[in-house]
Protein backbone atom coordinates (compact mmCIF):
# COMPACT_ATOMS: atom_id res chain seq x y z
CA UNK A 1 0.00 0.00 0.00
CA UNK A 2 1.34 3.47 -1.02
CA UNK A 3 0.77 6.91 1.86
CA UNK A 4 1.81 10.12 1.13
CA UNK A 5 2.99 12.85 3.97
CA UNK A 6 3.14 15.94 3.30
CA UNK A 7 5.13 17.97 6.05
CA UNK A 8 8.53 19.69 6.70
CA UNK A 9 11.02 17.21 6.76
CA UNK A 10 14.36 16.60 8.53
CA UNK A 11 16.95 14.00 8.96
CA UNK A 12 20.59 13.54 9.15
CA UNK A 13 22.68 11.78 6.00
CA UNK A 14 26.48 11.85 8.28
CA UNK A 15 27.41 12.57 11.26
CA UNK A 16 27.63 16.87 11.36
CA UNK A 17 30.00 16.63 13.68
CA UNK A 18 32.58 14.83 11.31
CA UNK A 19 30.95 15.93 7.97
CA UNK A 20 30.65 19.16 6.11
CA UNK A 21 27.39 20.83 7.28
CA UNK A 22 25.61 21.27 3.79
CA UNK A 23 25.63 17.44 3.38
CA UNK A 24 25.52 15.97 6.73
CA UNK A 25 21.57 16.98 6.97
CA UNK A 26 18.49 17.48 4.53
CA UNK A 27 15.77 19.53 4.97
CA UNK A 28 12.63 20.08 2.83
CA UNK A 29 10.64 22.54 3.89
CA UNK A 30 7.32 22.05 1.98
CA UNK A 31 8.31 17.83 1.58
CA UNK A 32 6.38 14.99 0.77
CA UNK A 33 7.44 11.31 2.28
CA UNK A 34 6.27 8.25 0.05
CA UNK A 35 5.92 5.04 1.59
CA UNK A 36 4.83 2.13 -0.10
CA UNK A 37 4.39 -1.35 2.06
CA UNK A 38 6.18 0.29 4.90
CA UNK A 39 9.73 1.37 3.11
CA UNK A 40 10.07 4.53 2.10
CA UNK A 41 10.25 5.02 -1.25
CA UNK A 42 10.94 8.84 -2.22
CA UNK A 43 11.33 12.18 -0.33
CA UNK A 44 11.39 15.46 -1.65
CA UNK A 45 9.90 19.04 -2.34
CA UNK A 46 6.16 18.24 -2.09
CA UNK A 47 5.99 20.17 -5.66
CA UNK A 48 7.68 17.63 -7.46
CA UNK A 49 5.91 14.36 -5.66
CA UNK A 50 2.69 15.37 -5.41
CA UNK A 51 2.66 15.48 -9.66
CA UNK A 52 3.57 11.41 -9.33
CA UNK A 53 0.74 10.50 -7.06
CA UNK A 54 -2.02 8.21 -8.49
CA UNK A 55 -5.48 9.58 -7.47
CA UNK A 56 -5.83 6.96 -5.26
CA UNK A 57 -2.69 6.96 -2.87
CA UNK A 58 -4.09 8.25 -0.12
CA UNK A 59 -2.05 12.27 1.46
CA UNK A 60 -1.90 12.76 5.02
CA UNK A 61 -1.73 16.96 5.04
CA UNK A 62 0.67 17.87 7.91
CA UNK A 63 2.12 20.89 6.47
CA UNK A 64 2.49 22.53 9.96
CA UNK A 65 4.28 19.87 11.10
CA UNK A 66 8.42 18.53 11.18
CA UNK A 67 8.92 15.13 10.06
CA UNK A 68 11.47 13.38 11.95
CA UNK A 69 13.59 9.94 11.83
CA UNK A 70 12.05 7.90 14.44
CA UNK A 71 14.43 7.88 17.58
CA UNK A 72 17.17 4.82 18.70
CA UNK A 73 17.69 4.54 22.12
CA UNK A 74 20.69 2.48 22.63
CA UNK A 75 20.36 1.21 25.89
CA UNK A 76 17.70 1.24 28.73
CA UNK A 77 15.83 -1.37 31.05
CA UNK A 78 12.77 -2.23 30.44
CA UNK A 79 12.10 -3.76 33.59
CA UNK A 80 13.13 -0.35 35.59
CA UNK A 81 10.34 1.44 34.19
CA UNK A 82 8.73 1.90 37.54
CA UNK A 83 12.17 2.78 40.10
CA UNK A 84 13.19 5.68 37.67
CA UNK A 85 14.06 8.42 39.82
CA UNK A 86 14.76 6.44 43.50
CA UNK A 87 16.70 9.26 45.62
CA UNK A 88 19.85 9.29 46.25
CA UNK A 89 22.72 6.68 45.41
CA UNK A 90 25.73 5.64 43.08
CA UNK A 91 25.88 3.08 41.06
CA UNK A 92 26.46 -0.54 42.87
CA UNK A 93 24.23 0.77 46.21
CA UNK A 94 21.69 1.95 43.43
CA UNK A 95 21.21 -1.40 41.93
CA UNK A 96 21.17 -3.25 45.29
CA UNK A 97 18.67 -0.77 47.00
CA UNK A 98 16.15 -0.15 43.86
CA UNK A 99 17.04 -2.22 41.01
CA UNK A 100 17.49 -5.62 42.10
CA UNK A 101 14.64 -5.71 44.19
CA UNK A 102 12.46 -4.24 41.17
CA UNK A 103 14.14 -6.82 38.99
CA UNK A 104 12.94 -10.06 41.08
CA UNK A 105 9.45 -9.19 40.00
CA UNK A 106 9.79 -9.93 36.54
CA UNK A 107 10.11 -14.37 37.84
CA UNK A 108 6.24 -13.49 37.69
CA UNK A 109 5.26 -13.23 33.90
CA UNK A 110 1.87 -11.31 34.14
CA UNK A 111 4.35 -8.57 35.63
CA UNK A 112 7.05 -8.61 33.02
CA UNK A 113 4.06 -8.02 30.81
CA UNK A 114 2.07 -5.83 32.00
CA UNK A 115 5.65 -3.51 32.52
CA UNK A 116 6.49 -4.50 29.09
CA UNK A 117 3.00 -3.11 27.48
CA UNK A 118 3.53 0.28 29.34
CA UNK A 119 7.56 0.52 28.62
CA UNK A 120 6.94 0.04 24.95
CA UNK A 121 3.83 2.59 24.72
CA UNK A 122 5.98 4.80 26.67
CA UNK A 123 8.82 4.78 24.14
CA UNK A 124 6.09 5.28 21.32
CA UNK A 125 4.58 8.38 22.93
CA UNK A 126 7.98 9.87 22.97
CA UNK A 127 9.18 9.03 19.83
CA UNK A 128 11.11 6.21 20.06
CA UNK A 129 10.72 3.17 17.51
CA UNK A 130 13.79 1.24 18.34
CA UNK A 131 15.49 0.61 21.13
CA UNK A 132 18.63 -1.66 22.75
CA UNK A 133 17.12 -3.29 25.82
CA UNK A 134 17.51 -5.35 29.19
CA UNK A 135 15.20 -7.71 30.45
CA UNK A 136 16.04 -9.38 33.36
CA UNK A 137 17.45 -12.66 34.59
CA UNK A 138 14.17 -14.71 34.18
CA UNK A 139 13.77 -16.08 29.98
CA UNK A 140 10.05 -15.44 30.84
CA UNK A 141 11.14 -11.46 30.87
CA UNK A 142 12.71 -11.99 27.61
CA UNK A 143 9.80 -13.55 26.31
CA UNK A 144 7.60 -10.77 27.24
CA UNK A 145 9.42 -7.71 25.86
CA UNK A 146 9.38 -9.65 22.66
CA UNK A 147 5.66 -10.50 22.23
CA UNK A 148 4.83 -6.66 22.96
CA UNK A 149 7.06 -5.70 20.62
CA UNK A 150 6.27 -8.04 17.88
CA UNK A 151 2.63 -6.76 18.41
CA UNK A 152 3.83 -3.24 17.92
CA UNK A 153 5.91 -4.51 14.70
CA UNK A 154 8.96 -2.40 16.50
CA UNK A 155 12.34 -2.81 15.36
CA UNK A 156 13.65 -3.92 19.15
CA UNK A 157 16.57 -5.89 20.32
CA UNK A 158 16.64 -7.06 24.02
CA UNK A 159 18.33 -9.98 25.77
CA UNK A 160 18.55 -12.19 28.73
CA UNK A 161 20.51 -10.86 31.72
CA UNK A 162 23.44 -12.77 32.61
CA UNK A 163 24.37 -12.83 35.81
CA UNK A 164 25.85 -15.18 39.24
CA UNK A 165 27.50 -13.39 41.57
CA UNK A 166 27.76 -10.49 43.52
CA UNK A 167 23.40 -10.15 43.45
CA UNK A 168 20.34 -11.41 45.27
CA UNK A 169 20.54 -15.10 45.24
CA UNK A 170 17.28 -14.93 43.22
CA UNK A 171 18.28 -13.33 40.91
CA UNK A 172 21.81 -15.67 40.19
CA UNK A 173 21.81 -18.19 36.87
CA UNK A 174 24.67 -19.88 36.49
CA UNK A 175 27.91 -20.42 33.66
CA UNK A 176 25.56 -23.20 31.93
CA UNK A 177 21.96 -21.89 32.30
CA UNK A 178 22.91 -18.26 31.38
CA UNK A 179 24.49 -20.49 28.01
CA UNK A 180 21.78 -22.79 27.51
CA UNK A 181 18.92 -19.94 28.24
CA UNK A 182 20.24 -17.58 25.97
CA UNK A 183 20.94 -20.10 23.22
CA UNK A 184 16.94 -21.55 23.32
CA UNK A 185 16.16 -17.53 23.52
CA UNK A 186 18.41 -17.01 20.22
CA UNK A 187 16.43 -19.52 18.00
CA UNK A 188 13.11 -18.42 19.01
CA UNK A 189 13.59 -14.50 18.89
CA UNK A 190 16.75 -13.45 17.21
CA UNK A 191 16.12 -12.79 13.33
CA UNK A 192 11.97 -13.20 13.60
CA UNK A 193 10.82 -10.29 12.12
CA UNK A 194 12.24 -7.26 13.15
CA UNK A 195 13.51 -8.31 16.48
CA UNK A 196 17.27 -9.01 17.17
CA UNK A 197 18.60 -10.79 20.11
CA UNK A 198 21.45 -9.18 22.75
CA UNK A 199 23.88 -11.67 24.00
CA UNK A 200 23.19 -9.58 28.21
CA UNK A 201 26.04 -9.80 30.62
CA UNK A 202 25.08 -7.38 32.98
CA UNK A 203 28.85 -6.44 33.95
CA UNK A 204 32.19 -7.91 34.79
CA UNK A 205 31.45 -7.65 38.58
CA UNK A 206 28.09 -9.85 38.05
CA UNK A 207 28.94 -12.38 36.12
CA UNK A 208 31.93 -15.34 37.38
CA UNK A 209 35.13 -16.14 35.23
CA UNK A 210 33.11 -19.39 34.11
CA UNK A 211 30.02 -17.51 33.06
CA UNK A 212 32.18 -14.99 31.34
CA UNK A 213 33.80 -17.94 29.31
CA UNK A 214 30.28 -19.12 27.90
CA UNK A 215 29.18 -16.32 27.25
CA UNK A 216 32.04 -15.44 24.97
CA UNK A 217 31.04 -19.08 23.41
CA UNK A 218 27.50 -17.61 22.14
CA UNK A 219 29.06 -14.46 21.50
CA UNK A 220 31.26 -16.83 19.19
CA UNK A 221 28.71 -19.02 17.82
CA UNK A 222 26.13 -16.28 17.26
CA UNK A 223 27.92 -14.00 15.31
CA UNK A 224 25.22 -12.02 14.02
CA UNK A 225 23.69 -11.63 17.54
CA UNK A 226 24.44 -8.23 19.42
CA UNK A 227 26.20 -8.25 22.65
CA UNK A 228 25.27 -5.02 25.54
CA UNK A 229 26.54 -4.59 28.57
CA UNK A 230 28.14 -2.03 30.81
CA UNK A 231 31.56 -0.29 30.99
CA UNK A 232 33.71 1.62 33.02
CA UNK A 233 30.21 3.64 34.68
CA UNK A 234 31.81 4.17 38.03
CA UNK A 235 34.86 4.78 39.71
CA UNK A 236 34.17 2.84 42.68
CA UNK A 237 32.91 -0.16 39.92
CA UNK A 238 36.14 0.59 37.85
CA UNK A 239 38.52 -0.23 41.51
CA UNK A 240 36.51 -3.18 42.00
CA UNK A 241 36.78 -4.64 38.31
CA UNK A 242 40.94 -3.87 38.42
CA UNK A 243 40.52 -5.45 42.37
CA UNK A 244 38.78 -8.72 41.05
CA UNK A 245 40.18 -9.17 37.62
CA UNK A 246 44.12 -8.21 38.17
CA UNK A 247 45.94 -9.60 35.24
CA UNK A 248 43.41 -7.12 33.15
CA UNK A 249 44.84 -4.04 31.33
CA UNK A 250 41.76 -2.36 31.93
CA UNK A 251 38.15 -2.93 32.56
CA UNK A 252 37.66 -3.46 28.48
CA UNK A 253 40.28 -5.97 28.45
CA UNK A 254 37.89 -8.24 31.07
CA UNK A 255 35.25 -8.31 28.28
CA UNK A 256 37.81 -8.58 25.35
CA UNK A 257 39.80 -11.73 26.93
CA UNK A 258 36.36 -13.42 26.99
CA UNK A 259 35.58 -12.45 23.44
CA UNK A 260 33.17 -9.97 23.93
CA UNK A 261 34.77 -6.91 22.44
CA UNK A 262 33.09 -7.35 18.41
CA UNK A 263 31.14 -6.05 15.88
CA UNK A 264 27.48 -5.65 17.16
CA UNK A 265 28.64 -4.68 20.97
CA UNK A 266 27.29 -2.00 22.20
CA UNK A 267 29.22 -1.14 25.61
CA UNK A 268 26.95 1.76 28.31
CA UNK A 269 28.42 4.29 29.58
CA UNK A 270 32.04 4.32 28.81
CA UNK A 271 33.57 7.22 31.30
CA UNK A 272 36.48 5.67 32.36
CA UNK A 273 38.16 4.74 29.61
CA UNK A 274 41.99 5.44 27.70
CA UNK A 275 43.21 5.91 24.38
CA UNK A 276 43.98 2.07 23.96
CA UNK A 277 40.08 1.41 24.85
CA UNK A 278 38.78 3.53 22.43
CA UNK A 279 41.33 2.20 19.76
CA UNK A 280 40.52 -1.29 20.34
CA UNK A 281 36.82 -1.02 20.37
CA UNK A 282 37.47 0.94 17.20
CA UNK A 283 38.97 -2.08 15.67
CA UNK A 284 36.71 -4.36 16.90
CA UNK A 285 33.86 -2.23 15.07
CA UNK A 286 32.27 -2.15 19.24
CA UNK A 287 30.40 1.36 19.86
CA UNK A 288 29.43 3.08 23.08
CA UNK A 289 25.72 4.19 24.61
CA UNK A 290 26.01 7.51 25.91
CA UNK A 291 23.78 7.99 28.56
CA UNK A 292 24.33 11.51 29.97
CA UNK A 293 20.78 11.88 32.31
CA UNK A 294 21.62 8.12 34.36
CA UNK A 295 25.24 9.75 34.21
CA UNK A 296 24.65 12.77 36.00
CA UNK A 297 21.89 10.91 38.02
CA UNK A 298 23.96 8.71 39.23
CA UNK A 299 26.70 10.94 39.51
CA UNK A 300 28.57 8.88 37.29
CA UNK A 301 30.48 11.41 35.25
CA UNK A 302 30.98 12.90 31.95
CA UNK A 303 31.04 11.19 28.46
CA UNK A 304 33.99 12.27 26.70
CA UNK A 305 32.04 12.52 22.69
CA UNK A 306 35.09 14.30 21.16
CA UNK A 307 37.38 11.42 22.39
CA UNK A 308 34.84 8.54 21.26
CA UNK A 309 34.40 9.53 17.87
CA UNK A 310 37.81 10.81 17.63
CA UNK A 311 39.30 7.32 17.84
CA UNK A 312 36.27 6.13 15.76
CA UNK A 313 33.96 4.85 17.90
CA UNK A 314 30.21 4.63 17.08
CA UNK A 315 28.13 6.11 19.15
CA UNK A 316 24.54 6.39 20.08
CA UNK A 317 22.20 7.97 22.74
CA UNK A 318 20.46 6.06 25.15
CA UNK A 319 18.31 7.07 27.83
CA UNK A 320 19.50 4.48 30.48
CA UNK A 321 16.06 4.10 32.33
CA UNK A 322 15.85 3.37 34.85
CA UNK A 323 19.28 5.18 36.25
CA UNK A 324 18.06 7.92 33.60
CA UNK A 325 15.48 9.49 34.27
CA UNK A 326 13.41 10.29 31.16
CA UNK A 327 12.23 7.62 28.06
CA UNK A 328 12.09 11.22 26.50
CA UNK A 329 15.15 11.16 23.90
CA UNK A 330 14.17 15.30 23.96
CA UNK A 331 14.80 15.34 27.18
CA UNK A 332 18.30 13.18 26.75
CA UNK A 333 19.74 15.36 23.87
CA UNK A 334 19.53 18.49 26.16
CA UNK A 335 21.03 16.77 29.05
CA UNK A 336 23.87 15.74 26.38
CA UNK A 337 24.19 18.69 25.02
CA UNK A 338 25.24 20.22 28.87
CA UNK A 339 27.53 17.01 29.79
CA UNK A 340 29.94 18.12 26.67
CA UNK A 341 29.27 21.82 27.19
CA UNK A 342 30.55 21.13 30.14
CA UNK A 343 33.59 19.97 28.62
CA UNK A 344 33.98 22.81 25.92
CA UNK A 345 32.45 20.66 23.93
CA UNK A 346 29.68 21.51 20.92
CA UNK A 347 26.39 19.91 20.32
CA UNK A 348 24.52 21.29 17.53
CA UNK A 349 20.64 20.31 17.23
CA UNK A 350 21.72 18.32 14.32
CA UNK A 351 24.10 16.22 16.29
CA UNK A 352 22.11 15.81 18.72
CA UNK A 353 19.40 14.12 16.26
CA UNK A 354 22.48 12.49 14.40
CA UNK A 355 22.84 10.41 18.04
CA UNK A 356 19.49 9.64 18.53
CA UNK A 357 19.08 8.69 14.98
CA UNK A 358 21.28 8.03 12.35
CA UNK A 359 24.55 7.81 14.48
CA UNK A 360 22.43 5.51 16.93
CA UNK A 361 21.84 3.21 14.16
CA UNK A 362 25.32 3.11 13.03
CA UNK A 363 26.32 2.04 16.73
CA UNK A 364 23.98 -1.01 16.36
CA UNK A 365 25.11 -1.85 12.50
CA UNK A 366 21.25 -0.86 11.45
CA UNK A 367 21.82 1.98 9.29
CA UNK A 368 21.24 -0.09 6.04
CA UNK A 369 17.49 -0.05 7.24
CA UNK A 370 16.82 2.97 9.97
CA UNK A 371 18.23 5.93 11.24
CA UNK A 372 16.58 8.00 8.32
CA UNK A 373 14.60 8.48 5.82
CA UNK A 374 16.11 8.05 2.38
CA UNK A 375 14.51 5.86 0.03
CA UNK A 376 15.15 2.19 1.31
CA UNK A 377 14.79 2.46 4.51
CA UNK A 378 11.90 1.40 6.69
CA UNK A 379 9.44 4.25 7.27
CA UNK A 380 9.82 4.14 11.27
CA UNK A 381 9.50 8.26 11.89
CA UNK A 382 7.91 10.88 14.08
CA UNK A 383 5.27 13.80 13.69
CA UNK A 384 6.68 16.81 15.51
CA UNK A 385 4.25 19.01 16.15
CA UNK A 386 6.08 22.47 17.61
CA UNK A 387 2.85 23.65 19.02
CA UNK A 388 1.52 21.73 21.57
CA UNK A 389 2.81 23.45 24.12
CA UNK A 390 2.69 27.55 25.16
CA UNK A 391 6.88 27.29 25.49
CA UNK A 392 7.56 25.74 22.08
CA UNK A 393 4.83 27.41 20.32
CA UNK A 394 6.21 30.98 21.65
CA UNK A 395 9.68 30.36 21.02
CA UNK A 396 8.76 28.65 17.37
CA UNK A 397 7.46 31.85 16.47
CA UNK A 398 10.81 33.68 17.24
CA UNK A 399 13.02 30.92 15.80
CA UNK A 400 14.68 31.67 12.04
CA UNK A 401 15.67 28.44 10.71
CA UNK A 402 15.14 24.52 11.07
CA UNK A 403 18.60 24.28 13.25
CA UNK A 404 16.90 27.07 15.77
CA UNK A 405 13.57 25.20 15.84
CA UNK A 406 15.18 21.98 16.58
CA UNK A 407 17.12 23.23 19.59
CA UNK A 408 14.69 25.19 20.92
CA UNK A 409 12.44 21.55 20.79
CA UNK A 410 14.98 19.89 22.33
CA UNK A 411 15.24 21.83 25.47
CA UNK A 412 11.29 22.78 25.55
CA UNK A 413 9.39 20.06 23.96
CA UNK A 414 8.16 16.82 25.31
CA UNK A 415 5.80 13.86 24.59
CA UNK A 416 3.24 16.68 23.76
CA UNK A 417 5.11 17.98 21.25
CA UNK A 418 5.31 14.00 19.44
CA UNK A 419 1.89 14.56 17.55
CA UNK A 420 2.34 11.12 15.70
CA UNK A 421 4.93 8.31 15.80
CA UNK A 422 4.17 5.93 12.72
CA UNK A 423 6.05 2.15 12.74
CA UNK A 424 6.62 1.02 8.94
CA UNK A 425 4.25 3.96 7.70
CA UNK A 426 2.01 3.00 10.03
CA UNK A 427 0.56 4.86 12.99
CA UNK A 428 1.28 3.80 16.24
CA UNK A 429 -0.84 4.71 19.60
CA UNK A 430 -3.77 6.14 17.98
CA UNK A 431 -6.05 5.01 21.39
CA UNK A 432 -3.14 6.98 23.71
CA UNK A 433 -4.60 10.25 24.79
CA UNK A 434 -6.55 10.56 21.67
CA UNK A 435 -3.70 10.84 19.19
ZN1 LIG B 1 22.21 0.34 32.18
Amino acid sequence: MRTAFRASIFHCLADPGQAAAESASEYVEDGMLIVDDGIVTALGPAGQLQSTLNDDVRVEDMRDKLILPGFIDCHVHYSQLDIMAAYGEQLLDWLHRYAYPEEARFADVAHARDVADAFLDGLLANGTTTALVFATVHPQSVDAIFEAAAGRNMRLIAGKVLMDRHCPPELRDDADSAYADSKALIGRWHGKGRLGYAITPRFALTSSEAQLESTGRLAAEFPDTWIQTHLAENTEEVEEIARQFPDCRSYLDVYERFGLVRDRSIFAHCLYLDDTDRAVMAARGAAGAFCPTSNLFLGSGLFDLEAMTGAGVNVGLATDVGGGTSLSMLRTMSEAYKVLHLQGQPLPASRALYLATLGAAAALGLEDRIGNLEPGKEADFIVVDPHASDATSRRAQTTNSVDELLFSLIFLGDDRNISATYIQGCRALTCLRGK
